[in-house]
């Protein structure tokens, strides 16, 4: 009698959407992926079975899914895949009706249900070894095509050509001495009062699961890193059980909960070990980190915990609510040489009358006085906020007191999203539309403005000694490299583009440099090097 000897491996094609949030659930996907057998691979064309990790937060977002799955169906009927898995939050929101209309795809996954990309895969899950083994590279394919640099029009990245498909990198199996928290679901008073007022419900979508995602990852959780080696994030919290009227992220993605205080240091300082040098901690609101734990001004605890861990050279969060930045956040920040003074605080509209139908409150009186606040607290911090335009009711005095507000505030960066009429928002009950061509003309006058300021702003970086990370070649030309200083998040803001070396023949990507603003553009600069940086903080 033969022995049968067991399945190849299956070869596994992956496709990442939307936001860092969507690709850390990518990222832990592909470590489950990774840790049962697969083999991940970067062409499409030999991969056996390919997931789409796909974003539905407006409708481009969905257009962009619908596409990508469309796209990677070809590769079943006309290629080498067997399997097509769709994930994410199109899963959330169409649960039923993505395998109705579009018969290729074999298993949906939620975002609240990671661990079923084993099963969907056909794959059988495998136990964490005893033994931590921290990261390697499993492949050495360099992205053929890196998520797009976002515009200066939106803050919600979003690339159909994949945030997978670049070098992975293994974080798996750290030792875990503390309980896994998927069993612990947390919450908070003010996110069960919402649920019982029906923030979260689901019932006009038709097709979609009652059920509210509830999963967490920890640190226990494997994870394969699609970021450059240097820089990686962490998920400190899912889900948001904020109001605001046109957002459907909450139904999306469930109540408000944070990981484990224990478990985000124990991960942090699982990357800096094997070489992460740049940690963005996110969430839909980091603010709010740790209130379902029952700690106070818990972001800024963390913070000041993670920035100890020696070797982490920039530490940054992403996003901030505007009122929930407490002064002992902003003295964490301002403390530590190594937090980035950075900070992305979407603030979504300046008229009040537009920011109570949004059901957020405040106004341009009170942003300015909090930016005031911040701005003194951390000198020379760069701030980022995101608005939306053609809210319903939004009248031409509402856009004029946003321009007002943005001529005030001086942002360093700054995105303007048009208003996406969402089945389920609170806002889709609201009259008083704005016509589309009327929406994309707002945008684009809001944004004629903060280039003006955006191109005198940067004209003042010229001459500055600032530490730029080198990212590599350039996407544009292979003449220059790219970079960001500690003023720019990663994939969001402008560029550093590298011109000059100095006396270095090469630069390496990942490394820290001191380098010298030559030249500024409307959003860009550039920059000359001028030595490498010590490793050490
Ligand atoms: S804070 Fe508001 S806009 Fe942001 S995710 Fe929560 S509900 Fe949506």
């Amino acid at each position: 009698m033969t022995k049968s000897s067991p399945p190849a491996a299956p070869t596994v094609g992956f496709v990442s959407l939307g936001c860092p949030k969507n690709l850390v659930d990518s990222e832990v996907m592909m470590g489950l992926l990774d840790r049962a057998g697969a083999r991940l691979t970067a062409h499409p064309e030999e991969a056996e079975i390919l997931v789409v990790n796909t974003c539905s937060f407006i409708d481009t977002a969905k257009q962009e899914s619908v596409d990508t799955i469309l796209e990677m169906a070809r590769h079943k009927t006309a290629g080498r895949a067997r399997k097509l898995i769709v994930a994410g939050c199109l899963v959330e929101r169409y649960r039923d009706e993505i395998q109705k209309n579009i018969p290729e795809v074999d298993a949906v996954v939620g975002t609240g249900e990671l661990e079923a990309i084993l099963e969907a895969a056909g794959l059988t899950p495998t136990p964490a070894p005893a033994a931590p083994s921290p990261f390697n590279i499993l492949s050495s394919v360099h992205a053929e095509t890196r998520p797009g640099k976002e515009s200066q029009a939106g803050t919600h990245k979003s690339s159909a050509k994949g945030t997978g498909f670049s070098p992975y990198v293994k974080q798996q199996d750290l030792n875990g001495a503390l309980a896994p928290e998927a069993s612990q679901p947390t919450s908070r008073p003010e996110g069960d009062h919402r649920e019982r007022a029906g923030r979260f419900r689901r019932d006009e979508w038709q097709g979609a699961s009652h059920l509210l995602p509830t999963y967490l990852y920890d640190e226990t959780t494997p994870r394969l890193l699609s970021t450059p080696r240097a820089s990686a994030y962490i998920k400190i919290a899912e889900g948001c059980d904020h109001p605001c009227s046109f957002c459907v992220i909450p139904n999306l993605r469930g109540k408000f909960r944070s990981r484990r205080f224990e478990s985000v240091v124990t991960e942090a300082e699982a990357l800096v070990a094997n070489g992460v040098r740049e940690i963005t901690l996110i969430g839909q609101d980091t603010t709010c980190y740790g209130e379902d734990l029952g700690l106070k001004d818990g972001l800024a605890a963390l913070l000041d915990r993670i920035a100890r861990i020696p070797n982490l050279r920039w530490l940054r969060f992403l996003y901030a609510y505007p009122n929930r930045i407490t002064g002992k956040l902003l003295e964490t920040i301002a403390r530590h040489d190594n937090i980035c003074k950075y900070l992305d605080l979407p603030l979504q509209h300046a008229s009040p009358d537009v920011l109570k139908r949004m059901k957020r409150g405040a106004g341009a009186e009170i942003f300015l006085k909090t930016l005031h606040k911040v701005r003194a607290a951390v000198p020379n911090i760069a701030l980022r906020t995101s608005f939306i335009v053609g809210f319903p009711g939004e009248s031409l005095r509402d856009v004029e007191i946003l321009e007002e507000f943005i001529a005030e505030a001086k942002f360093d960066w700054l995105g303007v999203f048009n208003y996406s009429h969402e089945e389920g928002s609170a806002a889709y009950a609201l009259d008083g539309q704005v016509p589309k061509r009327s929406i994309e003309s707002r945008r684009k006058r809001l944004m004629k403005l903060q280039q003006s300021i955006s191109r005198r702003a940067k004209q003042n970086w010229v001459g500055r000694e600032l530490t730029v990370l080198a990212e590599g070649e350039s996407a544009e030309t292979p003449l220059l490299w790219e970079g960001r200083t500690q003023y720019h998040a990663p994939e969001i803001d402008g560029k550093v583009y590298i011109n000059d070396f100095g006396a270095l023949e090469n630069l390496e990507a990942g490394r820290f440099y001191r380098a010298e603003i030559t030249e500024a553009h409307d959003y860009d600069v550039v920059a000359r090097i001028l030595a490498p940086e010590n490793e050490q903080p």
